[in-house]
């Protein structure tokens, strides 16, 4: 899953409010965020995703919204930044903000976050201060993540087509035609292109939970993933939950916090991962690249690391804290769900983990274990709930994934066959 939007910026607007913005406005906040009347609710949106930011404060304010704060980002304003700021601008992150952010949470506001950034925005930059910035804007927005994490509030992630996104999706095309094809992935994706979007994300959803439960009612102890270049063997947390679709907050709010969703996910044992795991997709990573990425893990630690472009970057991520080198989160997605079927590489990990089986290096979701409010973190830990400043999901699903269950006897069984449920 996805939970943070982080130096989320993208260019140029031009986008027309048309009736499927409107759709996919009132779909985010009636289904995705599940907004309660007279909830406040804080946005974060990259300045060009402007007509979709203002279509969802509309349908806020019509389900009840008693304030809608929106935080805009400019990836303008984010180059400038890594052209002139001094060197000890980039250890710094505006912790007064995400403090502010964290006290809207804490007294009753919903979280919405608007992704369309360009993928590659950082990718002529240095890439220590990239990490810097990074690193310090996790410590930054611990608080917030925190509470978005053990869903204390409702929140949802949704997607907005930008020129910069669509360049990258569509190289070939003409800007206009970039971002028009976009938004029709967007769409159907979405499932807003068919007559009744809002039952198809009523059935969708079911099934999601029928699937966590089916997994929840196995209690595999470990699961074995092999093919395109993987053998990875994931031990599971003591009383690991399967989560799928949405989810009641702890304010008694229910959500789908990432729209589109297809994974069904839970939590790693973070010291019983043992193998080697080759990623499928390319990853971008705040606004760098890093392709072919391969790893390997012994007692659950990343002991040997490369990619073939962004090594660099791939390094410092793993190596933000202790935790970042290990698993937080593993999630199965079918090679036939609907974002993997349109073929497009998104270049977006709202898109991109929804295409394929994933796992994620660094923070665990305390949601995915059983009885997790009355756990302290070091009763968490105990169980193998991963801590850690990032949470980076990558790809590692495809059609010729198999995945078994195994048992805790040792006993395993087919769960996935080329990337398909058995
Ligand atoms: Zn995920
Ligand atoms: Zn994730």
């Amino acid at each position: 899953m996805l939970t943070a939007i982080i130096m989320d910026v993208a260019t140029s607007p031009t986008l027309e409010i048309t009736d499927q913005l409107t759709l996919l406005a009132e779909v985010a906040v009636r289904i995705g965020l599940g907004l309660k009347p007279g909830q406040e609710l804080v946005m974060t949106a990259p300045i060009d995703t402007l007509p979709l930011s203002r279509a969802i404060t509309e349908q806020a304010y019509k389900a009840g919204a008693s304030l809608v704060t929106t935080l805009f980002s400019d990836e303008e304003a984010t180059l400038l930044r890594f052209r002139h700021a001094a060197d000890e601008s980039f250890d710094y992150a505006a912790e007064w903000l995400q403090d502010g952010v964290a006290a809207a949470y804490r007294s009753g506001a919903a979280r919405l976050a608007i992704t369309g950034s360009n993928p590659a925005l950082l990718a002529g930059q240095d890439p220590d201060k990239v990490a810097r910035a990074n690193l310090a804007l996790s410590k930054a927005s611990r608080g917030p993540l925190e509470l978005i994490t053990r869903h204390k509030i409702n929140w949802t992630i949704v997607p907005c087509a930008t020129p910069a996104w669509a360049a990258q999706v569509f190289p070939g095309e003409t800007p206009e035609r970039a971002v028009a094809r976009l938004w029709d992935a967007i769409f159907a994706s979405m499932r807003l292109d068919g007559p009744d979007p809002v039952a198809a994300w009523r059935a969708h959803d079911a099934n999601l939970h029928k699937r966590a439960q089916f997994l929840n009612d196995r209690r595999y102890a470990a699961l074995h993933f092999r093919g395109s270049g993987t053998d990875l063997r994931v031990g599971l947390a003591d009383d690991h939950l399967w989560l799928g679709g949405g989810t009641l907050g702890r304010n008694g709010a229910y959500c789908i916090p990432n729209m589109p969703t297809e994974e069904v996910f839970t939590t790693p044992h973070k010291d019983r991962v043992e193998g080697t795991v080759r990623a499928t997709k390319p990853l971008s990573y705040q606004g760098m690249l890093i392709e072919n990425i391969q790893v390997r893990f012994e007692a659950g630690r990343i002991v040997e690391a490369s990619a073939t472009q962004g090594e660099t970057i791939l390094e410092s991520m793993i190596g933000s804290d202790d935790g970042a080198r290990r698993l937080g989160e593993v999630a199965l997605v079918p090679a036939s769900s609907p974002i993997s079927k349109s073929g497009l590489l998104f270049w977006n990990t709202l898109f991109d983990e929804n295409a394929a089986s994933h796992i994620a290096l660094g923070q665990a979701y305390s949601t995915c274990l059983r009885d997790a409010e009355s756990l302290s973190p070091d009763e968490l830990a105990a169980k193998g709930a991963n801590d850690s400043l990032i949470h980076v999901d990558w790809m590692i699903g495809s059609p010729e994934m198999n995945v078994d269950g195994i048992a805790a006897d040792g006993a395993s069984e087919p769960l996935m066959r080329n990337g398909e449920w058995v």
